[in-house]
C-alpha cells in the first residue's frame, strides 16, 4: 500500500485540479489518497470521481487553520463527511477570516512599495474563497521579487516581514469538534515545522488529545528522517495514531510527489488501521 493523506489541489493553493492530482498520484504509485484543501472541501467531490476512475481509494480530507499559543498550526481531518453542516459552518467562519486577512496582506505590502498585490494573487487563485500567502507568493515571484516562492516568503511573508500580518484562525478545540462531528479523524499537520520547544510540543499534543484530536503526521514532505523518528516517539509516547502524507502543492514547488515518501515505521499504528 502506498498511502497518501495530505495533498493539495486548486481548491486552495495546490497547482492541480482535483483530477490532475489524482492522475499525478496514480502515476506515482500512490493507492489510498486524501485531498486535504485548506478550510474547504470544494475539490472532494471531482477527486472522488477521478480517483473511482483510476481505481485508487480515495479519503474525503481538510486542512484547518488554528490559532493555538500564539502561532498557526494546521490540523488535518481524514474521512470527514464534506456534506456535514457543523463542518461546513466552521470551515464557512475560517474562509470569511481568510478573505479579510488577504485584504490586510495587500494594505501590508501595500505599504512596503508593493502596489496591486491583492489582484496579483487573485489571479493566482483557483477558489476565489481560498485567497492563500502562497497566491501572493506567486504573485512576488512574477513580478520579480524573488527567485521562487520560498525565498519569497522569508523576504515577505512570514513574521516580521513586510507582507506578514497577524491572524486569529480557529480554535484548536473547535477545528477538532467539527472533524469529529462530520464521522472524521483529526491529525495534527507537519508538527515539525511549528517552531516549538520540546516542552511546547508536549502542551500541544496533550490538549489535542484532551479535544479528541487522534492522530499526527509522521512521516510528511515537510520532516527530515530524524523528525520521522522523534515523532513516531511522540505518537507512541501519547498514544495518536501516525499518518503519512507529501503534503504536495504542485509540479516544481514541492520536493515531494504524492507518495514518494518512506513508510512509516512498522511499529507504529497508523491512522488507517481500520478503514
Ligand atoms: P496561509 O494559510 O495563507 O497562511 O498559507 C500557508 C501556506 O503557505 C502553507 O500551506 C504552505 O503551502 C505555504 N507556505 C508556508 N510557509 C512557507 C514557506 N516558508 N515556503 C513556502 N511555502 C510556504
Ligand atoms: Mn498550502
Ligand atoms: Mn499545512
Ligand atoms: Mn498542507
Amino acid at each position: 500500500m502506498n498511502v497518501d493523506l495530505h495533498c493539495h489541489s486548486t481548491a486552495s493553493d495546490g497547482l492541480l485540479k482535483p483530477s490532475d492530482l489524482v492522475s499525478r498520484a496514480a502515476d506515482k504509485g500512490v493507492t489510498v489518497l486524501a485531498l486535504t484543501d485548506h478550510d474547504n472541501v470544494a475539490g472532494l467531490a471531482e477527486a472522488r470521481s477521478a480517483a473511482q476512475a483510476r481505481g485508487l481509494r480515495f479519503v474525503d480530507g481538510v486542512e484547518i487553520s488554528v490559532s493555538w499559543s500564539g502561532i498557526t498550526i494546521h490540523i488535518v481531518g481524514l474521512q470527514i463527511d464534506p456534506g456535514n453542516a457543523e463542518l461546513g459552518a466552521g470551515l464557512e467562519t475560517v474562509r470569511a477570516s481568510r478573505t479579510r486577512r488577504a485584504n490586510k496582506i495587500s494594505e501590508a505590502l501595500d505599504e512596503a512599495g508593493i502596489h496591486d498585490s491583492l489582484a496579483g494573487a487573485m489571479a493566482h487563485v483557483g477558489n476565489p474563497d481560498i485567497i492563500s500567502r502562497t497566491h501572493f507568493a506567486r504573485f512576488l515571484v512574477d513580478t520579480g521579487r524573488a527567485p521562487d516562492v520560498r525565498t519569497v516568503f522569508q523576504r515577505y511573508l512570514v513574521m516580521g516581514k513586510p507582507g506578514y500580518v497577524p491572524h486569529d484562525w480557529a480554535m484548536l478545540g473547535d477545528a477538532v469538534n467539527w472533524i469529529r462531528a462530520s464521522g472524521g479523524v483529526a491529525v495534527v499537520a507537519h508538527p515539525g515545522r511549528y517552531k516549538l520547544s520540546a516542552q511546547e510540543m508536549r502542551a500541544l499534543l496533550a490538549e489535542f488529545k484532551d479535544c479528541g484530536g487522534a492522530g499526527i503526521e509522521v512521516v510528511t514532505g515537510s520532516h527530515a528522517p530524524g523528525q520521522y523518528r522523534e515523532y513516531g516517539r511522540l505518537a507512541r509516547e501519547f498514544g495518536l495514531l501516525s499518518s503519512r502524507g507529501s503534503d504536495f502543492h504542485g509540479p516544481g514547488e514541492s520536493k515531494v510527489n504524492p507518495g514518494e515518501l518512506p513508510q512509516l515505521s512498522e511499529d507504529l499504528k497508523t491512522v488507517w488501521h481500520d478503514w
